[in-house]
């Protein structure tokens, strides 16, 4: 199969939710890990996200963003459970 067109659209043009850099962020830039109760959610969930290299604060991508390719480039961080 080949894609004609991609749905989302890479580089993702961002604005960091903490220090308000605007950033433009690669699929290669995306990481994939555990975030728990302490970044604001119910539950422990498995996110998408970048980290802003002015402030480092994570940046969660958006579900809309998420092609099954920014999944395959994305780097899976093991972390303690
Ligand atoms: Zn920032």
């Amino acid at each position: 199969m080949k894609v004609l067109v991609e749905k989302a659209v890479w580089p993702w043009k961002l604005t960091c939710r903490k220090c308000e850099s605007v950033l433009e962020a690669e699929k290669t830039d995306v990481e994939y890990a555990w975030f728990g109760a302490s970044y604001g959610g119910d539950r422990r969930e498995k996110e998408y996200y970048v980290t802003c290299p002015v402030c480092e604060t994570d940046n969660f991508v958006p579900k809309d963003l998420l092609t099954q390719s920014v999944k395959d480039a994305a780097k899976a961080y093991q972390q303690p459970t």
